[in-house]
């Protein structure tokens, strides 16, 4: 039988490079996404066609509904999880705090705070072993901005991902006992699709001077970070923030 893993966000970007990468470990891997069905899809062929397993499973993170149905799917046609990658997180056009509005407020900390709590509740529930699970890991993706802030960008953003890394803290102590590890990855500026949602497709290349490294990251080297978290190498792991920037 294969580890299953529910990765979110995985239709493209850093989740999309995880899906791809776990299966390549040998975990079954649930690919959720949210509206790119086709990319979803690329994803679930390329990882069949390499010989692994893998289902594509629409569900906005955000929607509590669609995260239970997202892990029942799971339950039913993989099997029970054992790594969760709470990898979604939307961010929205770059502009300072005093013109951001309520609703914006509403869905950057429904997608990203919210969601991540709510799958990681759906996987506690399955791997604690207080509820006969087998114990699991949890990786959240924070990022970089929980400690630089991103001042005229989207403090907001950063401000979710710092509840996101409190949550990490939080349910690592709370869950320790229970079999289940739960850490995070801090990605500094990766080539992905995120930055054009920010309205600056190019930021990365603009910013990486900033970098110690001079460069910006790839989606690959991010993930190998998420599967070492997720894996027995990291057996002695929990409540940890992995930078994952370059230096920066
Ligand atoms: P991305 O390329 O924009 O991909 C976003 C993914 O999330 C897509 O698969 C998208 O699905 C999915 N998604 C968005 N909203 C969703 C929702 N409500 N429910 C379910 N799925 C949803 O993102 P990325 O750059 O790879 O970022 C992945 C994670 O890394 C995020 O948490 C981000 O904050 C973090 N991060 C990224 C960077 C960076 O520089 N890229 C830096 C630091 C942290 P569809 O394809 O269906 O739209």
């Amino acid at each position: 039988m294969k580890r299953v893993a529910i990765i979110t966000g995985a239709s493209r970007g850093i989740g999309a490079a995880t899906a791809i990468l776990a299966a390549s470990r040998g975990y079954a891997v649930c690919v959720n996404y949210l509206r790119n069905e086709a990319a979803a899809r690329g994803v679930v062929d390329g990882i069949q066609g390499a010989g692994g397993r893998a289902i594509a499973v629409q569900a906005d993170v955000a929607r509590e509904a669609d995260v239970v149905r997202l892990f029942e799917t799971a339950d039913w046609e993989l099997g029970t999880v054992a790594a969760l990658v709470n990898n979604v997180g939307i961010l929205e056009p770059q502009c300072r705090v005093e013109n951001i509005d309520g609703a914006r407020l509403q869905r950057v900390f429904a997608t990203n705070v919210i969601g991540s709590f709510l799958c990681a509740r759906e996987a506690v529930r399955r791997m604690s072993t207080n509820h006969g699970g087998k114990g699991g890991a949890i990786v959240n993706v924070s990022s970089a901005a929980a400690r630089i802030g991103s001042p005229n960008e989207y403090v907001d953003y950063a401000a979710s991902k710092g509840a996101v890394e409190t949550m990490t803290l939080g349910l690592a102590k709370e869950v320790a006992e229970e079999g289940i590890r739960v850490n995070a990855v801090r990605p500094g500026h990766i080539y992905t699709e995120i930055h054009a949602s920010g309205g600056e497709p190019g930021r990365v290349d603009r910013v990486k001077a900033a970098v110690p490294m001079k460069r910006g990251g790839q989606p690959g080297e991010v993930a190998h970070a998420i599967l070492w978290l997720l894996s027995d190498e990291a057996s002695y792991v929990t409540g940890t923030i992995l930078d994952v920037t370059g230096g920066r």
